[in-house]
């Protein structure tokens, strides 16, 4: 294990033993060799004319009544081949005045989980069930879900992620289709529907800032996520 990722996972409040066997993905590499965060091109950097023109149509969306109050959609970011797709909620305030998802404190957690996992931010694709944020951070609501549902099948489609990380129980129940709890989500490898794309669940940042002490559990989920895509990829 690198130094950086015990430095993450310590601020992810976990103690770490260290398994000799354990290999450290190549993206590692990547992180040390440095990735510039270029954030005025960050939206569509990269991406294909068809995910470019997906951007756009969400940005015009009135499918539902949360367009009315929003400032902006929030399309998701990240590399536009990315093999790992991370799935949260919906936009917060932060994310609805700056058009990025999980730019708040809970997405500051979320790059450490990530960066734990040898993951840079800018390796991965970040998505919310939702594109524009609920009044008040209320839940989503069923009809919102369902009427936005398709961008983030398109979205699935056009990036071909090889796994899919489901943060927080309305990620993970809206995504699946279950009204299962989290905590017997966790440590399942369940399939995006119609699809054989493994989706893998853990507890939502917010709740972590919450409930520090559950981190440990996040850790063993992020490992689970990590052997699982060794045995994919
Ligand atoms: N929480 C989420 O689920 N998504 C965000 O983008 C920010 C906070
Ligand atoms: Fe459209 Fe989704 Fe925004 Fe509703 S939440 S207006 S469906 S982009």
């Amino acid at each position: 294990m690198e130094s950086y990722q015990r430095q993450y996972l310590k601020e992810m409040g976990v103690d770490v033993w260290i398994d000799r066997n354990t290999t450290i993905p190549d993206s590692v590499s990547a992180l040390e060799k440095g990735i510039a965060i270029d954030n005025d091109a960050l939206p569509t950097k990269g991406y294909s004319a068809e995910l470019d023109s997906l951007v756009k149509q969400v940005a015009a969306c009135k499918q539902c009544c949360l367009h009315e109050s929003r400032t902006q959609t929030v399309f998701g970011v990240g590399n536009p081949q990315a093999e790992w797709l991370v799935i949260g909620e919906a936009p917060g305030a932060d994310e609805d005045r700056q058009g990025e998802p999980f730019v708040g404190r809970a997405g500051k957690l979320l790059n450490s989980m990530l960066l734990a996992m040898g993951l840079p931010r800018e390796q991965v694709f970040i998505v919310n069930i939702l594109k524009c944020r609920p009044p008040d951070n209320r839940d989503p609501k069923p009809e919102e879900v369902l009427a936005c549902e398709s961008y983030l099948r398109q979205q699935i489609n056009l990036i071909k992620p090889k796994i899919i990380l489901a943060v927080g129980r309305i990620a993970a129940q809206n995504l699946l289709k279950l009204e299962t709890p989290i905590g017997k989500m966790r440590g399942n490898r369940y399939q995006y529907p119609d699809s054989d794309l493994p989706v893998i669940v853990t507890y939502h940042p917010a709740y972590l800032l919450r409930s520090p002490r559950e981190k440990r559990k996040v850790w063993e989920d992020l490992k689970f996520a990590m052997r699982t895509y060794r045995e994919i990829a």
